[in-house]
C-alpha cells in the first residue's frame, strides 16, 4: 500500500450505497451515501460511477491520488463470479465503468460481510486480532470470517455462512431450502418465531404476559422490550436465541479458533439482554481450549463495511496491477 494514498471503499447494500475515502492510518475523511438502483446496462453503470467519481472530486481528491477502490457487495464472490441475488446489477461492467470512471484506479471486490468483519479487524472491536468472526444479526443472519489477516471466502465463496450452519436438524424451514440452520432461531426473524413459539407452548400464564408483541415477523425489538418488561414468552425467546447462536459459535470456533467473536446489525443493541446467556451457552458447547474466545459487540456499525472494503484494496495495492485488477477475496493478502 501506498501511506500517501487514500482508498476509497464501496458499500453496496440492498437500499443503499455507502461511500468513503480512507487513509492508511484508518481516518475516514469523508462519505457519502447513494441510493441502490439496477446496474444492468452501460448507462446505469457509467451514471453510478459518475456519481462516484464525483464524490471523489467533490472531496477535493484527484483519481490519481486513491490508491484503490474496495467494492463490497452483498451475496457470493467466487473466482471472478458474483451472485447478489437481492441486488441486480452486472458487476464485471460496474467495475469496469468504475475504473474509467476513476482513471484506471484498481478496483477489488469481496462479500460485504466479509468485509465489515475486515473493518472491524482493522479498526473496530477486533483490534489487536488476527482472527475474527463478526456476525450481523438483522432479518437474517450474515457473517463474515477472517482468519489470520486473510479473507476467507471458501472453494465456494461460502465459507463463514455461520446462518445456514445445522443447530436443529429437521427444524424450522429455511428460505436456503433446508432445515433447522440458526439463521432461523437467532435472527431478528428467527427471535419473533422463538417468541410465538414460547406463547402457544402452554408452558406460561398468560396472565403474565407483557402487551408488547411484535408488529411484524421481524420485529425483535418488541420482544426485547417483552423481556425487559419480565414478559415469560420475551425471556424464553433470548434464551433460545443464545443457546443455538451460542451452539454455532463453538463449532465454528473448533473449525478456525477466532481470536474474537463479534455481534453487528440491529439485534446486536439487545445484547445487554442475552449476551451473557450468549457466552455461557458458547462456553458450554466449545471445545475447551476454545472456551477464553471473546464475544462482544461491533463497534463501527453502520462504518465498518466501508473500512473494510477500503482496506481490502490497501491490503491488495502492493500486489502488481499487470496480473490483476480486480482481485477475489480468495486472492491472497
Ligand atoms: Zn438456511
Amino acid at each position: 500500500m501506498d501511506e500517501g494514498k487514500l482508498y476509497l471503499g464501496i458499500d453496496y447494500g440492498g437500499n443503499t450505497v455507502k461511500l468513503g475515502l480512507v487513509d492508511a492510518f484508518g481516518n475516514l475523511s469523508g462519505r457519502d451515501s447513494l441510493p441502490t438502483s439496477n446496474l444492468l446496462d452501460k448507462v446505469d453503470c457509467r451514471a453510478f460511477a459518475a456519481a462516484v467519481g464525483e464524490f471523489v472530486h467533490g472531496m477535493g481528491i484527484y483519481s490519481s491520488e486513491l490508491g484503490g477502490v474496495g467494492l463490497a457487495i452483498p451475496g457470493i464472490v467466487n473466482r471472478g463470479t458474483y451472485l447478489t441475488p437481492n441486488v441486480k446489477a452486472d458487476w464485471p461492467l460496474v467495475m469496469k465503468s468504475l475504473e474509467q470512471s476513476l482513471s484506471k484506479t484498481s478496483i477489488s471486490v469481496l462479500n460485504d460481510a466479509n468485509a465489515a468483519a475486515l473493518g472491524e479487524l482493522w479498526m473496530g472491536a477486533g483490534e489487536n486480532a488476527r482472527s475474527v468472526l463478526l456476525v450481523t444479526l438483522g432479518s437474517g443472519l450474515g457473517s463474515g470470517l477472517i482468519v489470520e489477516g486473510q479473507v476467507i471466502s471458501g472453494g465456494n465463496g461460502a465459507a463463514g455462512e455461520v446462518g445456514h450452519m445445522t443447530v436443529v436438524p429437521g427444524g424450522r424451514p429455511c428460505k436456503c431450502g433446508r432445515a433447522g440452520c440458526v439463521e432461523r432461531y437467532a435472527s431478528a426473524r428467527g427471535i419473533v418465531q422463538n417468541f410465538i413459539e414460547a406463547g402457544e407452548s402452554g408452558d406460561y400464564d398468560p396472565a403474565q404476559f407483557s402487551n408488547h408483541e411484535p408488529v411484524n415477523d421481524t420485529d425483535a425489538l418488541a420482544v426485547f422490550d417483552a423481556a425487559r418488561s419480565g414478559d415469560p414468552r420475551g425471556k424464553r425467546a433470548l434464551a433460545v436465541m443464545a443457546d443455538k447462536l451460542g451452539f454455532a459459535l463453538a463449532q465454528v470456533a473448533c473449525v478456525v479458533d477466532p481470536d474474537v467473536i463479534l455481534l453487528g446489525g440491529g439485534i446486536a443493541a439487545g445484547a445487554d439482554l442475552y449476551l451473557d446467556a450468549l457466552k455461557a451457552a458458547y462456553r458450554s458447547y466449545c471445545f475447551e481450549a476454545c472456551s477464553s474466545t471473546e464475544i462482544r459487540c461491533a463497534t463501527l456499525l453502520g462504518d465498518a463495511g466501508v473500512y473494510g472494503a477500503a482496506r481490502y484494496a490497501m491490503l491488495a495495492a502492493p500486489r502488481d496491477k499487470s496480473q490483476r485488477d480486480w482481485l477475489d477475496p480468495d486472492f491472497g493478502l
